[in-house]
């Protein structure tokens, strides 16, 4: 039988369940697919917490890699026997096995191994829409890179070096500092001993950064502000501290005709075609070398309340998976 994990009420990492469960046949346009490797994320956390709410009980995880098992109807682009890998709504990927939505679910290459896909495919599109579809950037460009040392944090320190651009990122210890520093970041501050903001400013002449990308949120935002040049654009883009307040406009009209904007992957990666572009881009950077992927931690599925209670702890980098 399969097992998945599911919550029955909002709480801490212990209201994670690991149930059994009929996974049925695949309706139209959805697929089942068979996991081998499952990807863990900071927003699996906000789902479990309720800061999501969403309607109980529900299963947790939005990403997996694996094999079809069954293709319902109007599916052309996936096949039995496939591998495949997926960042999609609705949570359940904390299982052996799914029925869900096609359209997000695209085809795995051969040379990207389920443990590199399930590790990749959210925090590798969560950086190349942010690189790519959010805001120009170009070669010379500086971007402050938030929580520097975490999934996607290690991806974007090697994929704005791969694409000529300065990254300043931030972590919370000086071992993860030297991870940023190995990864392509130019600077890595350590924000929990040193004024990030005053360092910025020291960093760039005074002048502060083209862009910055913040996953941090309400510990960060204003001092992110701080740091932009005037024009510059703040990309808030998740909330590992909590909720950014609401804020009056006018501040950023102060701080010089600031921009900002508060994106999601799935936004992006809605349209199929968009999608498979998005998670193709991500496998050449990865088959080129110029990203590598850091799979830190790995965790059997029946641990995933350990995984949850390290990340949230700040004690992991790079990204996690659950093996099922
Ligand atoms: P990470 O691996 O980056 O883990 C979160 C990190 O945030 C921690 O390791 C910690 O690093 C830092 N952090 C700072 N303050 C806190 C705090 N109070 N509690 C916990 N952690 C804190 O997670 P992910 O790579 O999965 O995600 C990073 C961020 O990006 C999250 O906010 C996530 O929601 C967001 N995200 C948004 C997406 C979108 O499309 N909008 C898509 C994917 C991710 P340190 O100790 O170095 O400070």
């Amino acid at each position: 039988m399969a097992k998945q994990v599911i919550i029955e009420e909002f709480g801490g990492p212990r209201n994670m369940k690991l149930v059994d469960v009929v996974v049925g046949e695949p309706g139209p346009g959805e697929i089942r697919i068979r996991h081998e490797a499952i990807g863990l994320n900071y927003i699996d956390t906000y789902h479990r917490s309720g800061l999501y709410p969403m309607e109980l009980p529900h299963g947790l995880g939005m990403e997996a890699a694996g094999v079809i098992e069954a293709v319902g109807a109007g599916v052309t682009h996936l096949k039995v026997g496939m591998r495949a890998a997926y960042a999609a709504n609705p949570p359940g990927a904390y299982a052996t096995e799914r029925v869900m939505p096609a359209a997000q679910v695209v085809p795995l290459p051969d040379d990207i191994n389920f443990e590199v896909a399930a590790a990749a495919m959210l925090q590798g599109m969560t950086v190349e829409y942010l690189f790519h579809r959010t805001t120009p950037l170009t070669a010379g460009d500086t971007v402050l890179f938030h929580a520097a040392a975490g999934g996607v944090g290690l991806i974007a320190c090697q994929w704005a070096k791969s694409e000529g651009i300065r990254l300043i990122g931030t972590a919370g210890t000086d071992e993860k500092c030297h991870e940023v520093l190995a990864n392509g970041a130019t600077h890595c501050i350590n924000y929990k001993d040193v004024d990030f903001v005053a360092k910025v400013k020291k960093l760039t002449e005074g002048k502060g950064v083209d862009v910055v990308m913040d996953g941090v949120g309400k510990d960060t935002f204003f001092g992110s502000l701080d740091c932009l040049k005037p024009l510059g654009m703040m990309i808030s883009f998740g909330n590992a501290s909590g909720n950014v307040e609401p804020f009056g406009l006018h501040e950023l009209a102060s701080r010089g005709s600031l921009k900002v904007t508060r994106p999601t992957l799935f936004t992006h990666i809605a349209d199929h075609d968009a999608c498979m572009a998005i998670a193709n881009h991500v496998f050449d950077k990865i088959r080129s070398g110029a990203v590598q992927i850091h799979i830190d931690q790995r965790f059997p599925l029946d641990a995933v309340a350990e995984a949850h209670r390290l990340l949230e702890a700040r004690m992991t980098t790079g990204s996690t998976i659950l093996l099922p």
